[in-house]
Order: C-alpha cells, then sequence, then structure tokens
C-alpha cells in the first residue's frame, strides 16, 4: 500500500531540508530497503547493507567454495571473532584486545555474569530491575541456581543506585531500556559500584551503533551486545562482549571451550586459557555471520558515533514534536524521556489498543514492532531513516488513529513473533 502523501507539499519541505543537510545522508544509499517501506524496527533486527550482499556472495563463492578449510589460514576465518571485536571497541569506547565477538548475547551474559560472581566471592546479591529485558534476568537466574546463598535482587530503576551495598557483587543493566529507552547513566552507576566494591555488567544492545558509548571513560568492568540490532549483523548474527583489560588475567569463561583455549590446535586434555580476550570464545565461531558483522560495524565506524548519536537526537526530537502535533487527543501517551541525554534511539508509546494499532501500521508500509502489554516501538536509525520517513510515519500513524482502521478484526489475531 502507498504512503500517506503531505497534505500540501510544503508541509514537507522543511523536513526534507533537513534530509538535504544530513551529514550522514549518503549511507542510505548503502543500504537495500525495500521500496515504499518506512523501515522503524532496526533496532530490532537492523537493514541489509549492500556490502554484506556483496562480500557474502563472495566468501561463499571463493572463501567457502574454492578456499575450503585452508580459509581458516588463507582467508584468516580463525581472526575474524578478534578483528571485528577490535573494530567494535571503536565503538563503545574501548580498546583493541578487550572485545571479543562470539555466541549470542545471552551466552555471554552467563559467561560474564559467572566471571564477575568468582571476582567477588562473599557477596550475596546481583542486583538489576524489575522490567530488564528477559533475557538477561533468566540468564542471571540460571546462573545463580548452582550458587546457594546468592540471589538476584530487583529495584526499580530510580532506587537502583542507592540499593548497591556491601553485599553487591554485581549489577547487571541494560544501558538503554529496550522497551522505555530510558538510559541509565552508565559513569555515576558504575562509580558508586566501585565505591561499595561491586562490579557492573552493561548490556549495550540498544545502544552500541546508535549512541556514543565510552566504557572506558566510565571505567566500566564487562559489557555484552547483540549484533543484529544497530550493528546491522543480520538474523541471528553473532553478540560480542567486553572485560576489561584489567579484569582479564583472572577471568576464566565458564563455558571453556576449545576455541578459547591457549592452543586449540595442541589438542591436548587440560584446559588452559587463551591469554586474551580468546579465553572468552567457546566453540566454532559462525563464520559467516561473524563477516556480516563486519560489514555492518566498518559502516559505523565510517559514520562515527559522534555523527550517530547527533543525527538520533534530531530524528526522536522531530517525532515527538511530530507526534504532538497531528496525533493529539487519540490515546497515546509516550513512555520514553523527552530529553535526549536521558534516552536511547528509540521511542515508545503506550495504546490501549496497541497491537492492533501496530499491524495497521505495517499492513500501511511503516514498520514498527509492539511490545506487551501496550506499547508500540519505533526504532530510529541514524544511518538510514530520514527526517522524511518519520514525517511519513507520524502521517500514517495519525491516520490509522483518525479513521480507526486499526479496529478491523484481522489486526487482533497476534503473530507468533511480535
Ligand atoms: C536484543 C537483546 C538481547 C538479545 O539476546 P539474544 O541472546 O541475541 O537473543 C539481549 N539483551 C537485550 C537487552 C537485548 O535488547
Amino acid at each position: 500500500m502507498d504512503l500517506v502523501q503531505p497534505r500540501s507539499p510544503r508541509e514537507l519541505a522543511a523536513v526534507r531540508s533537513w534530509d538535504a543537510n544530513d551529514p550522514l545522508r549518503q549511507f542510505r544509499e548503502r543500504f537495500d530497503l525495500p521500496p515504499n517501506v518506512v523501515y522503524l524496527d532496526g533496532n530490532s533486527l537492523g537493514a541489509l547493507p549492500r556490502a554484506t550482499r556483496q562480500r557474502i556472495a563472495d566468501v561463499v563463492a571463493h572463501e567457502w567454495g574454492t578456499g575450503l578449510i585452508r580459509s581458516w589460514n588463507d582467508a584468516d576465518w580463525i581472526g575474524a571473532p578478534r578483528r571485528v571485536g577490535d573494530k567494535i571497541a571503536g565503538l563503545i569506547g574501548a580498546a583493541a584486545g578487550e572485545v571479543i565477538v562470539a555466541d549470542s548475547t545471552s551466552a555471554n551474559l552467563f559467561k560474564l555474569v559467572h566471571v564477575a560472581l568468582a571476582a567477588r566471592p562473599g557477596r550475596r546479591e546481583v542486583l538489576s530491575e524489575p522490567g530488564n529485558f528477559c533475557t538477561d534476568l533468566y540468564v542471571i537466574e540460571g546462573a545463580l541456581r548452582g550458587m546457594p546463598g546468592r540471589s538476584l535482587r530487583l529495584e526499580p530503576a530510580e532506587r537502583l543506585i542507592e540499593c548497591i551495598s556491601e553485599d553487591t557483587a554485581l549489577v547487571v543493566l541494560t544501558h538503554v531500556h529496550y522497551k522505555s529507552a530510558a538510559m541509565h547513566d552508565m559513569r555515576a552507576i558504575t562509580a558508586r559500584a566501585h565505591e561499595k566494591g561491586a562490579l557492573v555488567l552493561w548490556d549495550l544492545s540498544h545502544s552500541v551503533g546508535a549512541l556514543q558509548v565510552d566504557l572506558n571513560g566510565c571505567d566500566a568492568d564487562f559489557a555484552v551486545g547483540c549484533g543484529y540490532k544497530y550493528l546491522n549483523g543480520g538474523p541471528g548474527a553473532p553478540a560480542f562482549l567486553f572485560v576489561a583489560q584489567r579484569h582479564l588475567a583472572g577471568s576464566v569463561s565458564p563455558l571453556s571451550g576449545w576455541m578459547g583455549h591457549a592452543r586449540p590446535f595442541d589438542f591436548v586434555d587440560p584446559y588452559a586459557p587463551a591469554p586474551g580476550i580468546e579465553r572468552f570464545l567457546c566453540g566454532t565461531p559462525p563464520v559467516l555471520g561473524v563477516l556480516s558483522l563486519e560489514c555492518g560495524v566498518d559502516l559505523l565506524l565510517e559514520a562515527g558515533t559522534a555523527a550517530l548519536q547527533a543525527k538520533s537526537e534530531g530524528l526522536c526530537q522531530l517525532f515527538i514534536t511530530l507526534v504532538e502535533e497531528m496525533c493529539g487527543g487519540h490515546d497515546l501517551r509516550l513512555l520514553s524521556p523527552t530529553d535526549a541525554r536521558q534516552r536511547g534511539s528509540h521511542l515508545a508509546y503506550a495504546h490501549p489498543n496497541g497491537y492492533a494499532v501496530m499491524r495497521a501500521l505495517i499492513d500501511r508500509g511503516v514498520i514498527g514492532d509492539f511490545r506487551a502489554p501496550d506499547c508500540l516501538r519505533f526504532g530510529l536509525v541514524p544511518l538510514y531513516t530520514r527526517y522524511e520517513d518519520v514525517w511519513h510515519a507520524v502521517a500514517t500513524l495519525r491516520d490509522v488513529l483518525q479513521t480507526q482502521c486499526w479496529s478491523e478484526p484481522r489486526y487482533a489475531v497476534r503473530a507468533a513473533v511480535t
């Protein structure tokens, strides 16, 4: 279906001039995006970079097809997790040698929760917030299952910093909340935790690739992050983990697989961890996934995190303003902070019929997503979302709300993935 047309050509002119002056404008062409779609879900699955299509076709044909097993050496497949990790370090204020690409965010959380708790024996609590992304909480629970006497304590964001105590072993937080986009003060929370002798593990899944993150500037201990959101690594892309240099020597992964061994090709019986961040590898890296991720990360490095953050703020501000102007009186409630300094790169709105509204939007070419129980999410991705896209999205939202077309019965049927 066609997108909503402006009621007068002038309505769009201002917004288009922002696009014309956008320092990141050339990046949109470097993605394959379908026509007549406003894609506002890059915070859940990033778009496909053209370079990835090319690179993966090439890797499949030559490195795999012709090179076969020789490519582990000749194409340096074996070095890819570390090479791409070093690149991601440049997006999150980490140093080379502190980041590795491996496994999923969930698995990496498990490794680092273990490592952190081993470094704080005698302390009973892991502190997080209620409503943190579910896998983060589930993985902590799973890790604690084998550790009697230790437990997970959940405290609301506003109070959390006050609850860090001499009994806190580890604080686990998602830097930008997956639903509300509220951002924690990484510097303040990390500093308080250290004052009390606790460690902090940051989940950067909704920050990396959209915002400036300064792990070492904040003296962070551990972090994990997702490869398929703003990093554009593709569906199920491998994730990454960060261990501050000062913790590396004392940290041994509980998933001590052979790829994390000091000399995997010695094939000896006893485990000896690799000296560097490679010790956090477990099994054989998913090479196609790691190389896809590398293409996405290269684009972000080229854009630079300062420009990404500035554009993200501009897009979010425009969206908020247009919703106020065009969608007033329709039961929409902004759940995200209005202050850009306390917010990530997506916006969440509550609506009593949120699921049906989102389905109607998607049917009209505006793709966001829905998070239970009532939350519409719109991801504003600095690399490829245009100001004009924001205008079209809000104009379509206005029409969906005004016409109440969301009340068609087919929009109420829940799909398996929302
Ligand atoms: C997306 C996301 C994950 C993803 O975890 P997977 O292991 O890739 O399924 C984890 N944590 C947060 C906060 C996320 O937003």
